[in-house]
Order: structure tokens, then sequence, then C-alpha cells
């Protein structure tokens, strides 16, 4: 391993269970891509730390190779050795931990949702941490995210900064707070942390089951800035409604809290260059989205009878968070208002899978409704082309990013006001919002007549005012919802933060 070459910018390593293309769940992977090309791209030196898994998408790793050095990291009262691999994921450098541990803690076909994801993460956070100490480098930043990686930040201050590796500050990314990492507060002993100094309420302990840490809240208190993925979602986190459990933490530590709206990957997604669709279009030139809305209703079965049947897209991870019984009624809504619907999900939660593989076989071969009930990125693509409207009915959403993706594609957004929602869709009959900004529909009231009420504005539009609908399409493609804005304000707070700290040095 080599330590880090100088650069201008700053040095900033992100660790992760996730980065889009190779290893992506949700949200949290195109971040850490988009947000680490966009970082690189403004001359700072970002790399990756991630695990790796046996499921990644290895041929977006063309140059993998096994780095010639062994890893050792301590667990469970010993060490263990890790093999290293290093390989370039979207031009970013990027390094994979793979833990040579009895266990086979990455070796299980999936990302996530095995049995002892606590102990396979808090593995990874150490050996992370240990990658940079035994490599040399010294990053001005180590931004981690979301709760497998969230011990980062106590195992920096509590072992790493005393062994030497002390150049730097931490940042956390909450991308979902429903998600903490709680675990029986012993658990927390095998990544060495001292259980009995992090088990207090100031700490790691969490705030409604006193005899179980909580990773998150660990990386709230002991990270130098924590961030969350839009504006409203930080303000929502912070109260006993929306802060699952974690509101009176963050509030308390409120002064170094911020919520940055993401953004997309304007690369990844983009019409005009994206290679998975039939024709290529753009914001200008649009009749590229006739014809791919034509190809994935031939591709799907579905009716091609009438080409101004409006095409009603959602792609999502079946969660109650998503408003599953909503989406499940969009369906039904949109059958009844001339529209047709294609559902792109799949369900971690067996019950709510079960329920829609009965609705995709009660409409296996109708005309108008098709659910593939499944996780597929290319088809994605080809689903956001070819749609014309864009259903996220959330119950909670901390950022969103479909409803981004959805009108870069030029396909307007029916969003439920909440979280990143509320950040990123605004209504076009809001008086109280500059036109310039109205973009989409949106409702506040999680229930189906919030939803039909949005629907029917929009199907109301685009029938009986196609000109307008035009439009909007058009107005919508152009939004900039590019990684350059958000990135400015993640370098901003870094740079303050680090300043803060070398000012602190020299007193
Ligand atoms: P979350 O992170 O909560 O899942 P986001 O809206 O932040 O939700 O991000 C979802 C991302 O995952 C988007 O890029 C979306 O296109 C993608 N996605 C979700 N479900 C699927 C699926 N079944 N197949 C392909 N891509 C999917």
């Amino acid at each position: 391993l080599t330590s880090s070459q100088t650069s201008p910018g700053l040095h900033v390593v992100h660790i992760a269970a996730e980065m889009a293309p190779v290893a992506k769940v949700g949200g949290l992977g195109d971040v850490v891509a988009g947000l680490g090309k966009a970082l690189q791209k403004k001359g700072h030196l970002v790399e990756i730390i991630l695990p790796k898994y046996d499921c990644m998408q290895y041929d977006h790793v063309p140059d993998l190779m096994a780095v010639d050095v062994v890893l050792e990291s301590y667990f469970d009262g010993r060490l263990f050795k890790n093999k290293v691999w290093v390989g370039t994921v979207e031009g970013l450098p990027v390094y994979f931990i793979e833990p040579l541990h009895p266990d086979k803690f990455f070796w299980r076909g999936q990302f996530y949702g095995e049995r002892d994801d606590f102990k396979r993460f808090s593995f990874f956070s150490r050996a992370a941490l240990e990658l940079l100490l035994q490599s040399g480098k010294k990053p001005d930043i180590i931004h981690c995210h979301d709760w497998q990686t969230a011990f980062v930040a106590p195992l920096y201050w509590d072992l790493y900064a005393p062994k030497g590796l002390n150049s730097g500050r931490i940042c956390f990314t909450c991308h979902n707070f429903e998600y903490q990492g709680t675990a029986r507060a012993s658990e927390l002993a095998s990544c060495g942390l001292d259980v009995h100094q992090l088990n207090r309420p100031d700490r790691m302990q969490d705030n409604s089951a006193h005899d179980r840490i909580n990773a998150v809240k660990g990386a709230i208190v002991f990270s130098n800035i924590v961030t969350t993925v839009s504006p409203t979602y930080a303000q929502e986190v912070r109260t006993a409604e929306g802060g699952h459990g974690l509101h009176s933490t963050l509030n308390f530590h409120s002064k170094k809290f911020v919520g940055i709206l993401n953004g997309i990957d304007a690369d990844a997604w983009n019409p005009a260059t994206d290679a998975y669709l039939k024709v290529q279009y753009s914001a200008n030139d649009r009749q590229g989205k006739a014809e791919n809305k034509e190809a994935l209703r031939r591709n799907l079965g579905l009716s091609s009878a009438d080409v101004k049947r409006p095409l009603v897209g959602c792609i999502t991870r079946l969660v109650p968070q998503k408003g599953v019984h909503l989406i499940r009624h969009a369906i039904y809504r949109t059958l009844e208002l001339g529209g047709q619907f294609v559902l792109l999900g799949s369900s971690p939660v067996h019950h709510i899978q079960r329920e829609f593989e009965g609705i995709a076989s009660h409409f296996a071969n109708h005309d108008h409704i098709r659910l593939i009930l499944k996780y597929d990125d290319s088809l994605s693509h080809t689903i956001y082309a070819a749609s014309d409207m864009f259903i996220i009915p959330s119950i909670f959403e901390p950022c969103g990013l479909t409803q981004m993706i959805a009108m870069r594609y030029g396909s307007i957004p029916i969003a439920r006001k909440t979280g990143g929602l509320n950040d990123s869709v605004f209504d076009v009959d809001d008086d109280t919002v500059p036109l310039q900004f109205r973009n989409g529909y949106s409702f506040l009231t999680p229930d189906e007549q919030g939803l039909n009420g949005a629907m029917e504005r929009a199907f109301n539009l685009y029938m009986n005012n196609p000109d307008s609908w035009q439009q909007l399409v058009q107005k919508v493609m152009n939004i900039d919802f590019s990684w350059d804005t958000s990135a400015s304000q993640y370098e901003e707070l870094y740079s303050k933060s680090l300043a803060r700290a070398r000012s602190a040095a020299r007193t």
C-alpha cells in the first residue's frame, strides 16, 4: 500500500457499505459514487473503502487486483487477516476489504439482511481504519455513511487517533434514520470499543432500550460533522414524530447537524447519452421519449393502441416507508383514469413481496398494468425514459432520488410532501412557490384522497392541455439536479471543520 499522493485539494476517504454501480441497494450507493465523483472533479483526492462482497457487479471494476500486503485487524480478542483489493470504479480509486474470517462475512450472496450484520459491519469499520493507519494515509476527512460504518466515528477517536491517525475530521451522513444499528451492549466489545465507557446516555446507549447500544447515535456524538440528505428531513428528524428515537440526540448536537439535498449522477442518468435507451433524447429534442415509451410497451406486452395514454412509472424498494398501500392504490386509480402503470420494485419484507406478487399475477396479461418484482438497473433506465408521470407517495423520504431522475428523463413527479421530496418537487398549482420552480404534483396527507387529488390534476393537464404538459416536461428536464451544488456544500463543511480544528490546535 502506498500513502496518498499530494494534492492541492482535500484528501477525502469515504467508508461505506455501498457504491453504485458495483454494490448498490439504494440511494446510499448513488450518493457515495455521485458525491465522490463531484468532489474529485473539484480537485480533491477522493478514495473509497468498501467490503469485498461476493455479489458485487465485478464487471464494473475491470482493473481489480489484489494488493500484495496482508492487513491484520482486531476482532473478538484476536487479529484476523484481510485481503485488500484495489480497483477503479467510475474513475474513483476504491479499496475492497475481504476479511479472511471463518464467518465469511461478505460471502453471503447479499449485501444486507444477515443475522450477524452488526458483527460484519463493525468488523469492516475497524478494518477500514486499520487500512488507513497501516498504509500511512492521512486523510483530511473520513466520511462514513449510515449505521454500517457509523462505528468509524467512536473507533477513530477512541483507538485510532491515539495511534497516530489523527490528521482529520470525521463526517457522518445518515441516509435514513429508520436504520440505526442497535445491538446488545456487549456486542460492541468485539470491534475493540470500550462498552463500559460507551454504554452511557450521552454516548452510544440507545435512547429507548438501555441495555442496547446504537451505532448511529454513536456517530452523531463522535463525529465532527453530521449530515443528512435533505433540509426538510433534517427538520423532521429533530421532532419526536420523525426522529425514530434520536430527536433528542440530534437536538443536543444540532450545531454540527445539517441537511444537504443529494444530487444525482448526471452522467449515469442522462437521456442524451444513456446506452440502455432505444433512442437517446434531450430537453429540446424529445421525439425519442415517445419511441422509448413505445419500446417499453412492446417489451412488457402492454397495449400500444392509444399513443396518448399516459404511462405512470414507479421504481422503488417496496417497504412501508415508501407508502406501499398508496402505490397499490395508484395502480388501480391509474387504470380508472385511463393510464398505464409500470412498477419496478422488490421487497425484503416477505408479506409485501407476496402481496405484490398477487397483484402482479392478477394483472399478468393486462393491457395496461405491469409489475416487475425484481431489481433491474437497465430496466429502470428504460422506465424512467418511457414514463410520462412518476409516483412517489412516501410516508417519509430522507431525500429520494427517483423524483430527480424521473424529471431528468421528462417524467413528471407526483410526490408526497415529505423530506427531500418537499425540497425538490414543487406543485404546479402552488401559488406560494415562484412559478419558475414549480415542477410537479404534490400532496400532503398520506391517504388515498391526497394521492387521488394530485393524480387527477396531473391526468387533467396531460389529457386536456398537451401543450402545457410538454412545456412542463421540457422545464423539468432542464433542472440541474447534478451533484455540483451539493458537493460544494460538503466542501464548505469539510473546510470549515478543518479550519476550526487547526485554529484550536494552534491555541
Ligand atoms: P432508497 O435509497 O430509499 O431506496 P432512493 O430514491 O434514494 O430510495 O434511491 C433509489 C435508487 O434505487 C434509485 O436510483 C432507483 O432507480 C433505484 N431502484 C430502486 N428500486 C429499484 C429496482 N427494483 N430496480 C432497479 N433500480 C431500483
